[in-house]
């Protein structure tokens, strides 16, 4: 007899509980919505006003303590299988969102002296994002991890060591970086399927092999509709321009930020501020489940660059060479002429490849990733790749010079180790 836990849903804690059955191979999941579509026979009993798969955004109303709060208008609820790319900097598809609605992520956590903070941040607005969690970092702070999903975010992975070479490398290595990215983050949260079939491959530097073994195992791939260069040594007040720059720029979209830097502990705050005073929404992505399928959308709501939208058709095509230190008016990231025409890779120069041998043996790993092989669903000509952002997005200007005065001394001595080796992307 395996345990049972209950636990309130992150979304509605005040008027729903739900209790989780685990299925016949030993998986768990207690509460909330993210029972993967790959589990089965689960059980799942609501009681209270709402079920479980009808999870109600917080409103900020509903924000305790701070009544102007943003809060979280919607949870959009997604299967992976029918959209297994994501991301308009790269892809012909993206999240169905309206106009003016905004989903926020976090990569490279956790780390937990800016990630604790952006958890507050969060909070107090009673808003909800998603993290894509490095397995190194997972297995260094398991419970920054456990935190992240105890306060209700989706929890998706961003391989074991965050190489910049996936594009390059072969695809044994790196199904061995996604595989163990997940294990290590799985084995962090302690219940594998707490965890969302979210992927977001390091340094966006995509290859069709690395896409098409993600989609075999119902993984979606989470590139981003833009950036706020938040890994660079910028400003935070620079962190918020581009933000909201590019935010403006489109209308809506997936926000890429990182809660390993102090400039987006610093920078959001603002942000959030400027996105309830400027009547943006923000949407919390959730992956469908058996009891909760996806949330009903036409298929041009996907599509890169409805016809109603021509700013960003206008703008993004023809920027030959984008320039991100003169970003001032520019809405979406490079792409070179080459690249945009012919849809291939762009060559990546060689400093851009840091992978690190795997550090192991600081969690034990589960070998068997929560979702097991699937057919890879057939991609139509919408779901066609678009050639890597340019490779000047991800340069490094300066080095990072964080202090680390706070920490422990082990945990400083790890988390120096991880940032050094995190600084960018
Ligand atoms: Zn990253």
């Amino acid at each position: 007899m395996r345990k049972t836990n209950i636990k309130a849903p992150f979304i509605a804690p005040h008027v729903t509980i739900c209790l989780v059955k685990g299925n016949a191979d030993g998986a768990w999941m207690i509460g909330d919505v993210l029972v993967g579509v790959w589990t089965r026979q689960w059980a799942c009993l609501c009681l209270g006003l709402f079920t479980c798969i009808a999870a109600q955004a917080a409103s900020a109303a509903d924000c305790l303590g701070h009544p102007d709060a943003l809060g979280t208008s919607r949870t959009l609820v997604v299967d992976p299988r029918e959209h297994p790319r994501i991301g308009t900097m790269q892809y012909a598809q993206t999240l169905p969102l309206g106009d003016h609605e905004v989903v926020l992520t976090f990569d490279d956590g956790p780390l937990p002296r800016y990630s604790n903070q952006i958890l507050d941040i969060l909070a107090s607005q009673c808003v909800k994002a998603t993290f894509f969690i490095i397995g190194r970092m997972a297995q260094a702070y398991p419970q920054g991890v456990r935190k992240l999903s105890d306060a209700g975010h989706s929890i998706g992975t961003h391989s074991q060591d965050h190489p910049l070479s996936m594009n390059r490398m072969s695809l044994e290595r790196a199904k061995q970086e996604i595989d163990d990215g997940i294990a290590s983050t799985a084995a962090a949260l302690g219940d594998p399927t707490m965890l969302a079939p979210f992927f977001r491959i390091p340094g966006l530097l995509r290859a069709e092999g690395v896409e098409d073994y993600l989609a075999s195992r119902g993984i979606q791939i989470w590139s981003a509709d833009f950036p706020a260069d938040d890994w660079r040594h910028v400003s935070s007040s620079r962190v918020y321009d581009l933000a909201m720059m590019r935010l403006e720029a489109k209308g809506k979209g997936i926000l890429l930020l990182h809660d390993i830097q102090a400039r987006t502990v610093a920078a959001l705050p603002r942000i959030l501020h400027e996105l309830k005073a400027r009547g943006y929404r923000i949407v919390h992505v959730v992956p469908a489940t058996l009891q909760n399928p996806g949330t009903p959308t036409e298929p041009q709501q996907w599509q890169l660059h409805p016809t109603s939208e021509t700013v960003a058709i206008s703008h993004w095509p023809k920027i030959p060479n984008f320039v991100y230190a003169d970003a001032g008016t520019l809405p979406a990231p490079a792409l070179s002429d080459s690249g945009w025409h012919d849809g291939q890779l762009i060559p990546l120069a060689e400093p851009f490849d840091r992978a690190r041998p795997l550090a192991r043996g600081v969690v034990p790993l589960p070998r068997e990733a929560p979702w097991p092989r699937q057919s890879p669903p057939p991609l139509d000509g919408a779901a066609t790749a678009l050639p890597v952002p340019a490779p000047s997005i991800f340069e490094i200007q300066e080095k990072e010079r964080a202090t680390t005065q706070t920490a422990a001394p082990s945990a400083h001595h790890a988390e120096q180790k991880v940032r050094t080796e995190l600084q960018t992307d």
